[in-house]
């Protein structure tokens, strides 16, 4: 069959189906061939790779991935699709459709079954409402995984790439560093989606990391003084982790805490680089 990144054949299967798009599934599939190519060849897909499809829709990138990859496992919500991407993927044999929510979807079974428990690659036009709990869940869970590189929107993918100093630079900036390399491969604006996003949207690529780039001895700490310093922007970062419900460091035990590192009693956390983080975790843990 001609490919669905024709938007005349999207749309006539949509049709044919009577497929009605959910705003909660955040349904926005994509319809230009030129960046689903550049989303495979940032993720260097080959014949020796497994990809985790998240959300593949109707199957348009899944049949893209399915030529350039090995196997392909889609795991997609909505059994509206299923039918469809019956008919659209049935000239694959290299495709296994999984209907589930991936949040609730057991990924390391995934990569057992289908990779041996080899690392896999991680591609997908994300559904925007669940970005961040699906990529701190294939990092938290340890998932074996060489690469995430997904279509996310503008703002998001910014905010991953971003450091210190920047208004975009926050918990999700240091989560996502502290366990991949990010790279933003390309914007892609509304019109190359039906329907069209009413935000504009990136690629990004995650490539995980072996080693962390900071080591911390106390890691689950580190994250907690993290999301305590962005929880209270405005505060300095000493109330901000004073005034924490999740912590129980004194004012004064910060305060000498910053002394060591040479930092001044008034910083604000978004100042502090993921470095800083784990040093300041190290000397807090040690109390
Ligand atoms: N990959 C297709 C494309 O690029 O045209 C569709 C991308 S669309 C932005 C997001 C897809 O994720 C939709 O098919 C939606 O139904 C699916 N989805 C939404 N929430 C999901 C969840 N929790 N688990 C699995 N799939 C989900």
């Amino acid at each position: 069959m001609e490919k669905l990144s024709n938007p005349q054949v999207t749309i006539e299967i949509i049709k044919k189906y009577n497929f009605a798009f959910q705003k909660k599934f955040g349904q926005n599939f994509l319809i230009d061939g030129h960046v689903i190519n550049k989303i495979i060849s940032a993720a260097e897909i080959t014949k020796e790779d497994c990809v985790l499809e998240i959300g593949p829709g109707i199957g348009t990138m899944t049949q893209y991935l399915a030529e350039a990859a090995g196997h392909v496992c889609a795991v997609e919500i909505d059994k509206n699709l299923l039918p469809v991407l019956d008919e659209t993927l049935a000239e694959y044999n290299n495709v296994t459709v999984i209907n589930n929510d991936i949040l609730k979807t057991d990924i390391n079974e995934i990569v057992d079954k289908y990779n041996n428990g080899m690392p896999i690659k991680v591609v997908a036009n994300l559904p925007y409402y669940i970005t961040t709990p699906i990529i701190m869940g294939l990092f938290e869970s340890h998932v074996p995984l060489l690469s995430v590189t997904v279509m996310v929107q503008k703002e998001v993918a910014d905010r991953m790439q971003t450091g210190p100093g920047s208004k975009d630079y926050g918990a999700l900036s240091l989560a996502v560093q502290y366990y991949a390399k990010p790279y933003i491969v390309a914007n892609v604006p509304p019109n190359c989606f039906i329907p069209r996003p009413n935000v504009g949207s990136a690629v990004i690529r995650l490539t995980r990391y072996e080693e962390p780039p900071v080591i911390v001895q106390d890691e689950k700490l580190m994250f907690k003084l993290i999301r305590a310093s962005f929880n209270q922007r405005r505060k300095t970062l000493q109330n901000g982790l004073a005034n924490s419900s999740e912590l129980s460091f004194s004012k004064e035990d910060i305060a000498e805490a910053l002394e060591k590192m040479d930092l001044s009693p008034t910083v604000r956390g978004e100042s502090l680089s993921l470095a800083e983080f784990a040093t300041l975790s190290d000397i807090l843990s040690g109390r």
